[in-house]
């Protein structure tokens, strides 16, 4: 990152941790993959997705085989070995709230597992979760050989048992993070015949024509354009605080600035980015607050999701009455692809 305008003085790295960092994508996507569908099943998200404020797609599958990754487009937009396609929801408070997790199709519950802690694999990792990576989960047998697999729901949260027959939109648990989870998702994963499909594509899993191609949705309707692994960039949260933030502090809810603050930091939560986005962040505010921002360098490869601040400490005197003002910006191919503004009033 380079200065902007004035001396940066608290600048998020450009990195936000590895596990939130893709290898080894590459930047160029199919065409967005609309096809009919083709086969008997119609599938719905696990949640309501429909409102890209509340619900994206995080992770999609990972189509190729072995060592490195493709998403279903041929882009990153997923991890090594990922089987399945991940909705996440905006952070943990709007999960203690509760947001239903919804059964995919009609068919009969075939397996559950309840009673694992939320958190546990970022508190405590593999330790915690032994070989529990779903969580608590639910397996339903649907028609035709399909089977849905739902993980990380939350604990205590399942309302079905073995054996139970559900309907297509049920509710059937709650939103959670546990197994091997570091944000509340569902991770959702469909088998036919007991291979791996991409509900996007209705390929499978690592097979020879492992992206770009389209044997017909899964999905029932239309797809939203912003489940597509060639959509976004998204800015998925954003707001003000008081402190340097990391992405497990964006996760929860950041406390807003008071007029006493140590600190007045503008925080921002993007995803979906690509290869050679160049990404801007600035602060201004009233008069007496030197404002401040940094440059990116352009990305060196696709992110599923990144993390970036930028503050400035009070130094122990009160910071400026007033309105101030925070943006978010990413530039993509010399085109502005997002552009939001955020405002805070201290009183
Ligand atoms: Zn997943």
């Amino acid at each position: 990152m380079k200065n902007l305008m004035m001396p940066v003085l608290i600048i998020a790295p450009l990195t936000v941790g590895a596990l939130w960092l893709l290898t080894g994508g590459k930047s160029e996507t199919a065409a967005a993959l609309t096809g009919p569908k083709t086969v008997g099943m119609q599938f719905i998200a696990p949640m309501d997705c429909s409102d890209p404020l509340a619900c994206v797609v995080q992770n999609h599958v990972d189509m190729k085989a072995g060592p490195g990754i493709s998403d279903p487009a041929c882009g990153g937009r997923t991890y090594d070995e990922h089987q399945g396609v991940d909705f996440r929801i905006l952070d943990l408070p709007t999960m203690l709230r509760g947001v239903p997790v919804l059964a995919t199709a009609d068919g009969e519950v075939i397996g559950i597992r309840d009673g694992e802690y939320d958190g546990a694999w970022l508190a405590k990792g593999r330790e915690a979760i032994g070989d529990r990576d779903c969580g608590n989960g639910i397996a339903l047998k649907h028609a035709d050989g399909y089977v849905t697999q739902l993980c990380h729901l939350r604990r205590g949260s399942v309302t079905v048992k073995q054996g139970d027959m559900v309907e297509q939109g049920q509710q059937i648990a709650s939103v959670g993070m546990s197994g091997r989870a570091e944000f509340p998702h569902v991770h959702v994963s469909i088998r036919k015949d007991d291979a791996r499909i991409d509900p996007f594509t209705g390929r499978s899993i690592g097979g020879e024509a492992a992206c770009g191609t389209d044997e017909g949705s899964l999905w029932a309707g239309t797809v939203p354009d912003h489940w597509q692994p060639d959509a976004g960039p998204f800015i998925f949260k954003s707001g003000f605080t008081s402190a340097p933030v990391t992405m497990a502090i964006i996760e929860r809810a950041p406390a807003d600035p008071a007029a006493d603050a140590p600190a007045l930091v503008f925080y921002a939560r993007a995803v979906a980015l690509k290869k050679g986005d160049i990404e801007k962040i600035e602060l201004t505010g009233p008069e007496g607050f030197e404002p401040m921002g940094s440059i990116g360098e352009p990305l060196d490869r696709d992110k599923a999701q990144i993390m970036r601040f930028v503050g400035r400490p009070a130094n122990g005197k009160p910071l400026p009455a007033g309105e101030y003002h925070g943006r978010y910006q990413i530039e993509r191919n010399g085109e502005p692809v997002l552009d939001i503004s955020r405002y805070y009033v201290i009183e």
